[in-house]
């Protein structure tokens, strides 16, 4: 039975690694179900979709959303990375 319970670690471990590069933790549950060690690799070198990251982390406030070009930024930007625009700070409570 170790077996069995070595793929479902691998199998959840491929499912936190695909959740946390925004590409979804079920579908890689699966795969890592599947292919066991194999799927928890192919997680780890798979390109992370950044949209997906950004579009939860505006959400969380990681991110905002830049005025100017409304693409995904971190929210202690002060220049937008995609077009440049100087950004106001989001104002801070004093103190
Ligand atoms: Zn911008």
């Amino acid at each position: 039975m170790e077996w069995f319970l070595s793929w479902i670690a691998f199998a959840v471990l491929s499912a936190i690694v695909g959740a946390n590069k925004g590409l979804g933790g079920f579908g890689w549950f699966i795969i890592g179900f599947l292919f066991g060690p194999f799927g928890f690799i192919a997680s780890l070198v798979v390109k992370k979709n950044e949209r997906a990251i950004e579009a939860s982390g505006v959400s969380t406030g990681t991110f905002r959303k830049c005025p100017a070009c409304a693409e995904a930024i971190k929210t202690e930007a002060i220049k937008c990375r995609y077009c440049g625009t100087d950004l106001v700070r989001p104002s801070t409570p004093a103190g």
